[in-house]
């Protein structure tokens, strides 16, 4: 997470730094700030929430040409202007990615100085003031602090009066950009790829001496090290790629990663997690609204919480709830569920809310949008910028963070135990095997990425996973495709079941995987071609044709396993139908009219 650009060239600096921090949004962040030389004095201009808000302060035709940019994804301390990066203590100003785990220890060698804010990057530019005074050579400096330093970092520094840009990195990464017009820092290529294709690799340990026409490079003991420069051959789009072949496919895989980035922001600790979700127990009823997936994101969660919290839960769709007249109970609440936060109807819902004195909660990705601003109370996913127009992991981070709500009021309800959060931990390891291999997936879209008509069938929670399956699988492949509650099938839809139909059965719930079993019988007997993804083995092997097999576990957790399944086929179907996957024909992703 959060991103570093920092330039030193006979360009004006500030322009360069804020596209770069553009270029890196796709890494996550809360607040950006930035801090360039004019006139040999240091300015620094911090916001909170999107680049956009730290633009409106900035002059970027201002006469500078040294600066440092920086994205962050707050560690320690909340997201606010005063945490946020650039820090500038002393001579020093820094940007930092990662985590200093010694910043008490060095705090503590740092009784002279007074802190403005509650991070650990801010310990870290007084710990080098403090060596530069001692020692007056950055080089030195930069030798003892990385020996000093524990945890993970890439620092960008300016040291007041130098006119040279400073890099060290370990355990966060960090390139160094070279050009014949400056030379560029950043956490990754697509920052710099409009000014340079080339660039240096800062491995661990390594530091970087940047001047206006020069780099020099040090290796972990310090001695001038000779680099290959590496010449990237993409586009900026491949770049942002990171080598796949699609967005979509790019940020399936990203689901471990951000997965655990939204649960370890709500269950870090037991303490902490109490502390976010305090105040839910006193609901009797709950509202869920949104659109398209969030929608069925809110049909899990509904699920869940209503064994779990036990109370009474409605889903809805945001279009229809909006014009649909509600009897609210006195404590009675409305989570809103938008990646975007300014889906138009999910808004209107929100606002109908507030009129009417209903407290509102909304789930969303983008920080500091519409319905995260106006809501009573945000819990913000961890999913990072979603390019692609098909929701993948944003549904799956909501889906994480219903699922800590109903696991939060079973706790509460003694339910469930403490011990449950360990199921979250868990969950992202599970989730990087399952989707490790695709052999079984890509044969099934193999099979079946040129039939007209295609089913997905489950119960209760499994059923919620269908609809999200389906939506998919007609989002991106063109396909058409239905979800049916298995035991709804036989009420008509079964007369279009016939030779080579393709049926995707969901049976992880237990309580009723008898049942659906019954049901996927039937659509056997009728010639279907059988898929069934399930957490058990099935004996009856006439009964599938193929089977995906995910981890059994609570379901709480279970939900983001299976739909990776079901993502994973909808984006081989489309990719052997040629489909435009990242941009689906008609569709937009952040859909702000009604
Ligand atoms: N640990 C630092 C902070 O919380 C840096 C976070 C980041 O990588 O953006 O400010």
């Amino acid at each position: 997470m959060c991103g570093i650009v920092g330039y030193i060239g006979k360009d004006k600096c500030i322009p360069i730094i804020i596209n770069g921090l553009e270029a890196l949004e796709y890494r996550g962040y809360d607040s950006a700030g930035i801090a360039y030389v004019l006139n040999n004095k240091v300015v620094i201009e911090k916001e909170q929430g999107r680049i956009d808000n730290l633009k409106k302060k900035l002059n970027l035709l201002e006469d500078s040409y040294l600066g440092i940019g920086h994205t962050r994804w707050a560690t320690h301390g909340k997201p606010c202007k005063e945490n946020s990066h650039p820090h500038q203590v002393g001579n020093i100003t820094l940007v930092h990615n990662g985590i200093i785990e010694n910043y008490k220890e060095l705090k503590n060698e740092l009784a002279e100085y007074t802190f403005k804010s509650d991070t650990d990057t801010e310990v870290v530019a007084a710990y080098i003031d403090k060596l530069c005074k001692e020692k007056k050579d950055m080089l030195e400096v930069l030798k003892i602090l990385k020996d000093k330093l524990i945890g993970s970092y890439a620092l960008g520094i300016i040291v007041d009066g130098l006119d040279k840009l400073f890099a060290i990195r370990k355990d966060s990464p960090l390139i160094i950009g070279v050009s014949e017009k400056g030379n560029f820092i950043a956490s990754d290529v697509p920052a710099i790829l409009k000014y340079t294709n080339m660039y240096y690799l800062l491995l661990n340990d390594e530091f970087a001496v940047l001047d206006y026409d020069d780099v020099i490079i040090y290796d972990s003991d310090g001695c001038v090290s000779t680099k290959n420069i590496e010449v990237f051959d993409g586009t900026f789009e491949a770049a942002m790629k990171n080598g796949y072949d699609h967005f979509m496919l790019k940020e399936i895989y990203e689901q471990p990663k951000v997965i655990s980035d939204t649960v370890n922001e709500y269950i870090k600790d037991k303490k902490t997690f109490l502390e976010k979700m305090k105040g839910l127990e006193k609901y009797t009823a709950i509202d869920i609204v949104g659109c398209g997936s969030a929608y069925h994101v809110g049909l899990v969660g509904k699920s869940l919480i209503t064994e779990y919290g036990k109370v009474l839960v409605n889903v809805d769709i945001a279009s229809e709830y909006r014009y649909t007249n509600h009897i609210y109970s006195k404590k009675h609440l409305i989570i809103l569920i938008s990646q975007s936060g300014e889906t138009a109807d999910t808004l209107a819902v929100l606002r109908k809310a507030k009129k009417e004195h209903i407290d509102t909660l909304a789930i969303v990705n983008v920080v500091g949008s519409s319905i995260a601003r106006e809501a009573d109370k945000v819990f913000y996913i961890k999913a990072g910028p979603e390019i692609a127009v098909a929701t993948t992991k944003a549904y799956s981070c909501q889906l994480m963070l219903l699922s800590l709500i109903a696991a939060y009021l079973g706790i509460k309800n003694k339910i469930l135990k403490d011990d449950v959060l360990e199921e979250y931990r868990k969950v992202s390891n599970l989730l990087s095997d399952s989707l490790s291999d695709t052999k079984i997936i890509e044969r099934i879209a193999n099979r079946i990425y040129k039939n007209k008509d295609i089913f997905f069938l489950g119960r209760k929670i499994d059923y919620a996973l269908a609809m999200e399956a389906s939506l998919k699988l007609k989002e991106v492949s063109y396909l058409h495709s239905e979800a049916y509650a298995a035991g709804e099938l036989k009420h008509g839809t079964i007369s279009l079941i016939e030779h080579n139909t393709p049926v995707i059965s969901i049976v992880t719930d237990d309580s009723i995987r008898l049942k659906t079993l019954s049901n996927i019988k039937e659509v056997c007997a009728r010639g279907a071609f059988s898929i069934i993804i399930t957490n058990k083995d099935i004996d009856d092997k006439e009964m599938y044709e193929e089977i995906i097999m995910v981890p059994k576990v609570t379901d709480l957790v279970s939900s983001v396993l299976v739909i990776s399944k079901c993502q994973l086929l909808a984006y081989y179907v489309a990719k052997l139908n040629g489909c435009d996957i990242d941009k689906p024909r008609n569709l937009a992703k952040s859909v702000t009219v009604e």
